[in-house]
């Protein structure tokens, strides 16, 4: 009870204090408003684009692949961010990405249908990392054990590995990276996070696993929180660009654009192109720890002037899975875990005191550190 009195939202966007950390000024704006005011509405041109800059950077991605198959690398997950960026990179831009997709075995049909109309009608050839499922739900298993909500870090880890993999292998110097100011301003709070360690770290992963079962994953393939923070930007010269924020869209004109280009079918929420993370975001998170992610999803579009405040509400006012849905969802998820609904349901109920694991933060701070006396910060602060 005495929690609900707490309760408090932010007077401008959606958010409020399930996220512990969150901060309000006199007027009860909370800190993330203030900072998109003061700050990322001016860098973001208000949502205007950066017209001028992007021909710039698309020359260069452009003049960097000369000679090349590809001219960058896009990781399609079939969501509304990468599909629109795709579409946007080979038609608006006549980029060149090696075009690569992750199959960790949760995939829901309507995704990967997304994923083929657009790679066919675009003529890009799709690579597909079918991963092994065994070692996915083993991993899955331990990151459960763990009882805190960062749990799909092992999808995440995959990810950015093949990210990494590929721009080793290929010689590419740009990642196209979907992120953008207009429907992603407001990231997860921080605090959501608590007991995780950071989801790019081998070591971390792997800690996880040892603790949780002792599994020893077979064929996945890991990154190191070095490799991709500091040996490929600052050794290698890969840069990752967020070209989504050089160019003005809302939300409602991108599916548009896509379901008339190529048919596609549009999620019901974010990131709910996938089984796992549609349980873990739509029922897990908000039902075991109260974090509901629209909060932050919704905030993004009405702080860029997508949506009211009023809208977000009512949006909020309804949960995100029905009862029913939930549970078949439930069952699904235990079933491809292959436990009971039992111990997965042991798993909602765990304790949340979390035990410390390794990672190897302290080798990415000592790298940046070196550099910086050697001289080559310049690099390093870009
Ligand atoms: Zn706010």
């Amino acid at each position: 009870m005495q929690r609900n009195n707490e309760h408090k939202m932010c007077t401008r966007c959606v958010m409020d204090t399930s996220d512990k950390i969150l901060k309000f000024d006199e007027n009860g704006v909370c800190t993330r408003c203030n900072e998109f005011e003061h700050r990322i509405v001016k860098e973001w041109n208000y949502g205007k684009g950066h017209e001028k800059e992007l021909k710039k950077l698309l020359d260069e991605i452009k003049k960097s692949g000369k000679g090349k198959k590809y001219d960058c690398i896009l990781g399609l997950s079939g969501g509304l961010d990468s599909s629109y960026l795709l579409h946007l990179a080979v038609k608006e831009w006549g980029l060149r990405p090696f075009v690569f997709h992750v199959d960790a075995g949760w995939n829901l049909p309507v995704a990967e249908k997304n994923v083929k109309r657009l790679c066919e009608k675009l003529n890009v050839d799709l690579h597909i990392e079918k991963m092994d499922f065994e070692d996915m739900r083993q991993m899955q298993l331990a990151f459960f054990k763990t009882g805190h909500a960062g749990l799909d870090a092992p999808q995440d880890h995959a990810f950015i590995a093949q990210v990494d993999k590929w721009s080793e292998k290929l010689g590419v110097k740009y990642i196209l990276n979907g992120y953008n100011i207009c429907t992603e301003i407001v990231a997860n709070p921080a605090s959501w996070n608590e007991g995780a360690g950071p989801t790019a770290d081998k070591t971390y992963i792997k800690d996880v696993l040892k603790k949780h079962g002792g599994y020893k994953t077979k064929n996945y393939i890991y990154t190191t929180g070095f490799k991709h923070k500091f040996w490929l930007p600052y050794v290698k010269g890969v840069k990752t660009v967020n070209l989504l924020n050089y160019v003005p869209f809302t939300k409602k004109e991108m599916i548009s654009t896509l379901e008339k280009e190529y048919g596609y079918e549009a999620y019901k929420q974010k990131h709910f192109e996938d089984l796992l993370t549609k349980f873990l975001e739509g029922y897990w998170l908000p039902t075991r720890f109260g974090y509901d992610i629209r909060k932050a999803q919704l905030s993004s579009l009405v702080i860029t002037g997508q949506m009211t405040r009023e809208e977000a509400l009512e949006i909020l006012a309804k949960p995100s899975l029905s009862e029913e849905e939930s549970k078949e969802l439930f069952a699904i998820v235990a079933n491809k875990l292959q436990i009971s609904e039992e111990e997965l349901m042991s798993y909602h109920s765990l304790p949340k005191k979390y035990i410390k694991y390794r990672n190897n933060n302290w080798a990415f701070q000592l790298g940046i550190k070196l550099y910086t006396i050697l001289g080559l910060d310049k690099r390093i602060r870009q």
